[in-house]
């Protein structure tokens, strides 16, 4: 069951208090994103979902397992901050991110890495290290690592924030085409309310009241 679900999720770092009885669920092959000002826990959510927070109290599921329980290995997460290993160039750090079972030196991962380097538009720097790359190529290397593993569910925060424009539409487009192939389950997580009413076909706002979720915009016809 490739679904999202968190139940009373509370997360306080000290006397902040981050999340406060949050209740989510997105269902398998649902696009939901989740806007709301900075600081409402955004992106507390999307570590708690990842299994990157130890202390919460609630229930978080990730692919019907518990984060609790070691997580699911079908999710892709791709971060604000694109962490790549810098002494790795873009291939290496997109290889990253296929299933630990491929071998990434055989034929068709080598060719499932170079296709998701040109699908983010970084053919020709293949074999760059991270630094030096701009912010934005960065970031699309975060982008394809995180789409390399195939995965049921994608977790996304903030992935096209150091984009230009232009690149931003293509990498969105490309993003709806993923999950209109694969029929990923997606939470994507941003303060951009147009993106998120772009991309999304359920798009929830954090932090109105403590603890709700509001569905503002809730678009049946699956895209594109
Ligand atoms: P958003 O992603 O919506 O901007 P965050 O999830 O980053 O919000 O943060 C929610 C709240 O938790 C904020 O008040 C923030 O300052 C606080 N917070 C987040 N991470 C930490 C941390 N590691 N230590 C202390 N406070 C934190
Ligand atoms: P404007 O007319 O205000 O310049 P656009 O039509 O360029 O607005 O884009 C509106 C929003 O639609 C953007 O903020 C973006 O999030 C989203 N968008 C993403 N990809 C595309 C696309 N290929 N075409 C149009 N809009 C897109």
């Amino acid at each position: 069951d490739h679904t999202l679900a968190v139940e009373g999720l509370t997360k306080r770092y000290g006397d902040t208090v981050a999340l406060d009885g949050v209740d989510l669920t997105v269902e398998e092959g649902e696009f939901v994103a989740v806007v709301g000002p900075s600081g409402c826990g955004k992106s507390t959510l999307l570590r708690v979902l990842s299994g990157l927070e130890e202390h919460f109290e609630g229930r978080a599921a990730v692919d019907g397992v518990d984060v609790r329980d070691g997580g699911s290995d079908a999710v892709g997460m791709v971060f604000q901050e694109p962490r790549l290993l810098a002494w790795a160039d873009v291939r290496e750090n997109v290889a990253v991110g296929l299933p630990s079972g491929v071998d990434r030196g055989d034929a068709a991962a080598r060719d499932r890495v170079d296709d998701l380097i040109e699908t983010v538009g970084l053919d020709g720097f293949a074999g760059s290290r991270p630094s030096e790359l701009s912010g934005g190529m960065a970031q699309r290397v975060s982008l394809a690592r995180g789409l390399a593993y195939r995965p049921e569910v994608l977790l996304l925060d903030e992935p096209f924030s150091a984009l230009d424009q232009l690149t931003k539409y293509e990498q969105q487009d490309n993003l709806l085409e993923v999950w209109a192939e694969q029929g990923t389950t997606i939470a994507l997580v941003t303060h951009d309310v147009e993106e998120a009413a772009y991309l999304a076909d359920r798009v929830v706002v954090l932090g109105g009241q403590p603890g709700t979720v509001e569905t503002v915009v809730d678009v049946d016809a699956p895209r594109p």
